[in-house]
């Protein structure tokens, strides 16, 4: 119900969890359930603190690399994926691995291995630096550059025109990056696309419902890690869609009330790695501050899900 001085929260769906990042979480609790604690996890799980913050109080230890975990200890790797050459170093350590790579992103390893073989130059757009970007990078960095955005595209040098592909990462502004392969291919006609999308359901359906409530919310809050890309991605895309503004938060009390000044309608999602009671404190926040109607915004329906590892599955079978 809309509230009397029509103050209302526009809430996005889909939002929060998505299939990659709720398996990685789950594989983790099962480890810790199974094995008992402690279990090492390379890297954060997944980038959202309030999730590595449960896990750490359960006994996961976050650790940046495999030389941090004893040897012959059990290490999870994150749904970002690693290269192969973490892996050799895991096996170096007897360290016993269970590989939480989300399944999307390990698609975008394989075709960079496969096209890698035969011998393409490829472009792999996404942001340097990021773990999903090094480890794919790590697949083939003979053969892969990285393309930071559009502003990079005249700086990239390929040893055959006709041999280029484009890949990304999986958590990309679905509008930037259709720039960034347009001007690519006004320098590379002969440049070819991937055989499927590389950004991802969820990153494309959250983009999507969060650009269908913007024009009507006059602030629009995110909730999200800094160092997640697809939440930070959902800032800019509600901010190009119309949003009067967008603001990123990791949790409810860091709602500035001086954010929500004469505004009528608040926009609210959830980056793919946030926990739904983090969108619900957020709201019920936003009742105290007297935004008491709740319309949701819906664009898309999800019901996918990915089984756990394969070597997990097989330990907790096995546990009965
Ligand atoms: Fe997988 Fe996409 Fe989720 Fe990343 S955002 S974990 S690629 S489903």
């Amino acid at each position: 119900m809309p509230a009397p001085d029509g103050k209302r929260i526009l809430l996005a769906a889909p939002r929060g969890y998505c299939a990659g990042v709720d398996r990685a979480v789950d594989a983790v609790e099962k480890a810790l359930a199974l094995y008992g604690a402690p279990v090492y996890v390379r890297k954060e799980i997944v980038h959202n603190k309030f999730v590595v913050e449960t896990l750490s109080e359960r006994g996961a230890i976050f650790v940046s690399e495999t030389d941090e975990v004893p040897e012959g200890a059990r290490v999870v790797f994150s749904a970002h994926g690693v290269s192969p050459a973490v892996h050799a170093q895991a096996a170096a350590r007897n360290l016993a691995t269970i590989d939480a790579t989300c399944p999307l992103v390990t698609k975008v390893h394989k075709e960079a291995v496969r096209f890698a073989t035969d011998d393409y130059d490829i472009l792999l757009i996404g942001h340097d630096g990021h773990e999903e970007v090094e480890g794919t990078q790590g697949e083939a960095p003979e053969h892969i550059q990285v393309v930071n955005g559009p502003h990079e595209v005249d700086q990239v040098q390929v040893r055959d025109p006709q041999k280029v592909i484009w890949l990304s990462q999986t958590t990309l502004s679905v509008d930037e990056t259709m720039q960034t392969v347009r001007l690519l291919r006004e320098r590379f006609p002969h440049l070819q696309d991937p055989p499927s999308d590389d950004i991802c359901y969820a990153t494309q359906n959250r983009q999507v419902a969060v650009k269908k409530l913007a024009p009507d919310a006059d602030v629009v809050i995110v909730v999200g890690s800094a160092n997640s890309s697809n939440s930070v991605r959902l800032v800019e895309v509600a901010l190009e869609a119309g949003a009067g503004a967008a603001y990123r938060v990791d949790k409810a009390d860091e709602i500035d009330p001086a954010w929500l000044d004469g505004a009528t309608s608040v926009g609210l999602t959830s980056g793919a790695s946030v926990p739904e009671i983090l969108v619900r404190n957020v709201i019920d926040r936003l009742k105290e501050l007297g935004y008491t109607g709740v319309e949701e915004v819906r664009t898309a329906t999800e019901d996918i899900m990915f089984s756990l590892p394969k070597n997990l599955r097989a330990d907790l079978k096995g546990a009965g």
